[in-house]
């Protein structure tokens, strides 16, 4: 179980044995109080959430504009009814379920070894999965309001209307995500920086870190032990402590989650500034 023999190099921990690459992994949680992990696409795919920037065959035909354009600002404001189609088409997926790489993110936070989950992903399954602290810096699915009036709208309702959905009032309703030309929420983004700031151990998993915000927020780390997990490559490879070439969801469901152990001083203090940081976050963001 135990690995004696010392990792000399990344290259060892990339290459040589996935095995020993998870053993490294399993000894970085259990050594952390602070974990924050930090999430893209990948690990949607694995709940068989599609990256919408990867269009198929079938896309071409049904779609003239690219799907950067589509969810922009300005093609929402412009044709509103292409992109509820489009929308409903691509972006919900609400029969999807959490996968390994969820459940197990939430049970570290449950165990009081994981401070936050901040994700690019706007689908819910962090939270579908029991996570407590998200911090979804490209909003979420789940949450949807009127223009005019503001009034709550839920996944369903969108995927159940037709066109250009409609609150009561008249007034359009609008997923809360953060479109192309949109700014990225002041708080959220605050709320990523400062755990990532405080974290001892920063897992990235699901995303090639190629694009802003996520390059950005990296930066802040500098506490622990930096480890990637991607299939692909990654622009932060070789700042990595730990670099997995894997799906975050079959690397993940290797760890053993151990809560940290309470009675010692230290322990208790730890927990309680944990709790203290929980507090101080908006609830249901
Ligand atoms: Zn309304």
């Amino acid at each position: 179980m135990k690995e004696n023999q010392p990792l000399s190099g990344l290259d060892s921990a990339v290459t040589s044995d996935g095995a020993v690459a998870v053993a490294r992994l399993r000894q970085y949680i259990d050594q952390s109080e602070r974990l924050v992990f930090f999430g893209g696409a990948g690990v949607s795919t694995e709940s068989g959430i599609p990256d919408f920037r990867s269009p198929d065959g079938l896309y071409r035909q049904k779609y003239a504009y690219p799907p950067e354009e589509i969810l922009s600002r300005s093609f929402f404001n412009r044709r509103p009814e292409l992109f509820f189609d489009f929308y409903r088409d691509k972006i919900l997926h609400l029969d999807a379920k959490p996968n390994a790489a969820h459940e197990k993110l939430a049970e570290l936070e449950k165990a009081g070894r994981l401070t936050a989950v901040i994700t690019q992903n706007i689908d819910g399954l962090h939270q579908a999965a029991g996570a407590q602290n998200v911090l979804e810096l490209h909003g979420s699915v789940q949450r949807n309001y009127c223009v005019s009036c503001h009034r709550f709208y839920d996944a369903a309702a969108i995927a159940a209307s037709a066109g250009v959905p409609r609150c009561a009032c008249g007034g359009i309703i609008k997923p809360d995500v953060v479109l192309y030309e949109e700014a990225l929420d002041d708080e959220t983004m605050w709320q990523a920086q400062k755990h990532i700031q405080a974290a001892d151990l920063l897992i990235v998993g699901g995303t090639s870190l190629s694009v802003y915000p996520a390059a950005g927020l990296i930066r802040f780390f500098n506490r622990g032990p930096l480890v990637l997990i991607n299939k692909s490559e990654t622009a932060y490879d070789q700042k990595a402590d730990l670099l997995i070439n894997d799906g975050i969801a079959k690397v993940l469901s290797q760890i053993e989650v151990k809560p940290l152990i309470s009675g010692g001083a230290a322990a208790a203090g730890v927990r309680q500034a944990g709790a203290g940081q929980a507090a101080d976050d908006p609830p249901g963001k």
